[in-house]
């Protein structure tokens, strides 16, 4: 399962998805950059995302809230009080520090050395605002995005004219100084996450938390997260985090085990009584301070686990290429959807200029309704290997007959069936294959 894991790190890096960041200079701590198709992907996830939210629900509206918040807001929301700490152990010997969480023995996993008693460890990232570096300038990186949505309640109920119950949804980077970061994308120190806080009467909260726990796991079945790999843990009482009365983890079944990509909480009246408490404004809606479910993933973690399930290696060659049955072939099913590229456009060969220019006129043709990828080197197994490999859902070969018939053949990524069409009908086939029209 490691090999795995090792196999889908290099593959990222390989194929432009996931970056080392800082890599020139050594790497920097667990942070990672998205290249070309990373960030086409990432695009994908935050507007299905997006789309499920705003589009499919009635009554959820969007925020994109600052980074950069009053310090005092994290003083309200008990994240710079023992709330939002990890507990840290040291070894005494090589001095490398661990989540006690995270240890399965008592002694150092490195050396084996002796650990000191565990403290609490706060996970803000503090910074300094302004030119003078001094205490009355700290504050912090935001370690969730939904605390931008809870001071702009009254701002969005009043001026989107809201009643209870409503949702507000947000995409954003959030910052945790993680201790250890581990499990590439996994666990870093920036990280991004899709949250949505729905306000309701206290009574509704249970039924609501429900209809949300479904709602989440259902958006993954959708998008081709297979059953199997999919699972709601409830979060037995003493683990729960300090804001929370009940807790579900939706948990993907990684190469490293089963883990968290996404928390539905139950959240009381925790954020808009304490906020209300610290401003000093009233935040009650009609007497009463509404209640909190929240579901929040992380646009990361999500990726993550969309690329290991898609990620499947075929013994022996499915494209028929001569060295091919040797080799093993990998095949990214993703959903069509998330794939970040959507149609390829080939020429047969790459030494005929008209065929050459009748792929590049189709090229040019679909490049503005879809992620579109040109290419011409090396023999059309290859190429037709290289975009099953990076999960492009169609591929079209400009062949000699197109010259005459001014039609193409269109390869379907999963069933390799090829289809003859028309040029003509290729945007409008195109679309009622991707769904898109
Ligand atoms: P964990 O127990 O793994 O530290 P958490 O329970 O603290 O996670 P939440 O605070 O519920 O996580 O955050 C919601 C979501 O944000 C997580 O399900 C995850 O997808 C994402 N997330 C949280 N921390 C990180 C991180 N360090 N790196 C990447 N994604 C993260």
């Amino acid at each position: 399962m490691i090999d795995l894991m090792q196999k889908i790190v290099s593959f990222t890096k390989r194929r432009g998805f996931i970056f080392p960041s800082s890599e020139i200079y050594g790497g920097f701590g667990s942070c990672y950059d998205f290249g070309p198709l990373g960030v086409e992907m990432k695009n994908n996830i935050k507007r299905a995302w997006w789309d499920e939210m705003i589009k499919k629900h009635d009554d959820i509206v969007g925020l994109d809230s600052s980074i950069l918040m009053s310090p005092k807001v994290w003083e309200a929301s008990g994240h710079l009080t023992a709330g939002f700490a990890d507990e840290l152990v040291e070894c005494k010997k090589c001095h490398h520090r661990f989540r006690k969480d995270f240890l399965k023995k008592g002694k150092c996993p490195d050396c084996g050395g002796e650990l000191t008693k565990a403290r609490k460890f706060n996970l803000m990232m503090k910074t300094f605002v302004g030119p003078v570096e001094n205490e009355a300038a700290v504050t912090y990186l935001r370690a969730e995005t939904c605390q931008g949505i809870y001071l702009n309640f009254k701002n969005v109920l009043q001026s989107m004219r809201k009643k209870i119950p409503f949702g507000i949804a947000q995409i954003g980077k959030a910052f945790r100084n993680e201790i250890n970061p581990r499990n590439f994308v996994y666990r870093t120190r920036e990280f991004e996450q899709m949250e949505m806080q729905w306000f309701c009467q206290p009574k509704e909260a249970p039924k609501i938390f429900n209809y949300w726990k479904k709602e989440r796991i259902n958006w993954y079945l959708n998008l081709g997260i297979k059953k199997s790999n999919l699972r709601a843990r409830e979060v037995s009482k003493d683990e729960l985090a300090h804001y929370a009365k009940r807790a579900v983890d939706i948990e993907y079944k990684f190469p490293f085990g089963w883990k968290e990509i996404e928390g539905i909480h139950n959240r009381g009246d925790w954020d808009l009584s304490n906020h209300s408490k610290h401003s000093g404004e009233d935040l009650k809606y009609e007497g009463y301070f509404p209640h909190i479910i929240e579901t929040s993933v992380g646009v990361d973690r999500s990726l993550f686990a969309f690329l290991c399930d898609a990620y499947t290696e075929i013994r022996g060659g499915r494209t028929k290429t001569t060295k091919a049955a040797k080799e093993v072939e990998i095949l990214l099913n993703l959903n069509k959807s998330l794939a970040p590229i959507k149609v390829a456009v080939l020429p047969l060969v790459k030494n005929k200029p008209k065929l050459v220019k009748k792929a590049k006129d189709v090229y040019q043709m679909l490049k503005p309704q879809f992620r579109c990828q040109y290419d011409e080197v090396s023999s059309i197994g290859r190429r037709y290997r290289r975009q099953d490999e990076i999960g492009t859902i169609f591929t079209l070969t400009v062949d000699f007959e197109s010259l005459e018939q001014n039609d193409l053949t269109i390869r379907d990524r999963d069933t390799m069936e090829q289809e003859r069409v028309k040029i003509e009908d290729l945007i409008k086939i195109l679309k009622k294959k991707l769904n898109e029209q």
